[in-house]
């Protein structure tokens, strides 16, 4: 089971500086961060001049790391569609990603197979929403950074007022992982539970 907010609360405050703060992210440095400190204060950047899209990882069908996943971090499969987990854990209890196996992106879904990440994204959100001490799962499909279809599917603990909203992926970059077992544990609940509609997992209790 995931851990309360006050067990994720007093973890974070024991890694915390005196503030109460933990470090900045490296998502501060990227260029799209959209706020900066000027003369002391808080403000937004300026807008960058417009300019060619840049092409997304596994554009032209080659080089696609998402084609290549480590089939260790994949903890459901069927025919269609895998759902994995990244390679380390991050600030948020639990983090999954839908994909299909086919290098295909949103708008390539012919219908059935976009009647199918439906009931895939319905099923999934509805499981990691029953895990214990998930207040809910953040459903976000973006595409700006590779070509092959993911979907995320982001859970926050229940009760923690700062990690709420769209923040809660700023949260899952900010916060310290938390322990590994109920990670294991509530992926493999995750995996079973999607199996038993359909597919099968791949990972153990
Ligand atoms: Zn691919």
């Amino acid at each position: 089971m995931a851990e309360s907010a006050d067990q994720v609360h007093a973890r974070v405050m024991a890694a915390a500086d005196e503030h109460g703060r933990m470090p900045l992210p490296s998502v501060a440095e990227w260029d799209i961060f959209p706020w900066e400190v000027v003369d002391g204060a808080l403000a937004t950047k300026r807008l960058a001049d417009p300019a060619p899209e840049k092409p997304r990882e596994g554009e032209d069908g080659t080089d696609c790391r998402i084609c290549a996943t480590d089939p260790a971090g994949v903890i459901w499969t069927n025919e269609r569609w895998r759902l994995k987990h990244l390679a380390e854990r991050s600030g948020l209890p639990l983090v999954v990603i839908l994909e299909p196996l086919e290098h295909l992106d949103f708008d390539d879904l012919d219908d059935t197979m976009a009647a199918e990440y439906g009931v895939l994204a319905v099923r999934i959100a509805r499981i990691i929403e029953g895990l214990p001490n998930i207040g809910r799962c953040h459903v976000q499909r973006i595409g700006d950074g590779a070509r092959h279809l993911h979907i995320w599917f982001m859970a926050r603990t229940r009760g923690l007022p700062s990690v709420l909203g769209s923040f809660a992926v700023d949260w899952d970059d900010i916060l310290p992982p938390g322990p590994e077992e109920p990670w294991r544990e509530d992926l493999a609940a995750v995996a079973q539970q999607l199996a038993s509609y359909d597919g099968r997992a791949t990972v153990d209790a």
